[in-house]
């Protein structure tokens, strides 16, 4: 079984994200910068796929500027086999990544695609569904337990207020929840092992695609800070105080 895994280079989850002063988007000069943790879950999954004997190999693919071979390099540290670099400098929405990501199956044909359920830049929330939309290919959202039976998968899914339980038909794709598994960090000899795993360039131009934006960020703001709290003397003031002030009992 082969399994792709795209993972996206985003601004590191413990940076205090700042908009830039013009309002088009946030701050990425001498930001760090880490792979989407949603897409370390799935590089995650896929490890153990292979350790378990069910998957064979597993690649890992990411578009975007050349920094994002070191995603691609994070992913091979962790255990991948290969990677696919997909050179492009414009803005991409989920749409032109699902587009790609559908050209790259239909290259390689994975049987599973295992990938976050959202990057947490944009918090889009799209691409796997786009991309199972475009392959005609069954979904599996929001992963919290995944098990593979013959050329099926049962999923367990993240929904209010419980679990549910499906069965997809292979090839599908997965996304992944935060429960799914606990990442490894990658070892200083596999970090080592990583640089000679071989990462194929594909120029964006190259596949033919039209990836226009259908959408236009109109403006970024900071969220409102939060007011400072207050001390009340008893439970009556704050019973009062929420009746009458805050208007929320
Ligand atoms: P989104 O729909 O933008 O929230 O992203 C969902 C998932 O799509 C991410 O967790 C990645 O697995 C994948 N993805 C989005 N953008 C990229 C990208 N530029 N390169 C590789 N994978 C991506």
């Amino acid at each position: 079984m082969k399994i792709l895994v795209p993972v996206k280079r985003v601004v590191d989850y413990n940076v205090k994200v700042r908009v830039k002063k013009d309002e088009t988007d946030v701050e990425l000069d001498n930001v760090k910068m880490s792979m989407n943790p949603f897409d370390e879950i799935a590089v995650e999954e896929a490890l153990r796929l292979k350790e378990k004997g069910i998957a064979s190999e597993i690649i890992a693919v990411s578009i975007g500027l050349p920094e994002v071979q070191e995603t691609i390099r994070n992913a091979l540290a962790m255990g991948a086999d290969s990677g696919i670099f997909i050179n492009c400098t414009s803005r991409l929405e989920p749409l032109s990544v699902a587009k790609i990501l559908t050209s790259i199956c239909n290259k390689i044909k994975p049987d599973l695609v295992i990938m976050g359920k959202q990057a947490i830049d944009d918090d889009m929330n799209a691409t796997g569904q786009m991309l199972s939309a475009m392959l005609n290919w069954g979904q599996a959202t929001f992963a919290s337990k995944l098990e593979i039976q013959d050329k099926k998968i049962k999923v367990g899914r993240e929904i209010d207020g419980g679990i549910e339980n499906i069965e997809v038909i292979l090839p599908a794709i997965v996304t992944t929840d935060l429960r799914l598994n606990e990442p490894r960090y990658a070892s200083l000899p596999n970090i080592m092992k990583a640089k000679r795993k071989p990462i194929d360039e594909i120029k964006i131009e190259d596949l033919n695609i039209d990836t226009e934006p259908r959408l236009e960020i109109l403006k970024v703001e900071e969220p409102k800070s939060r007011e400072a709290g207050i001390m009340v003397k008893s439970v009556d003031e704050m019973i009062e105080k929420l009746k009458n002030e805050a208007k929320v009992i």
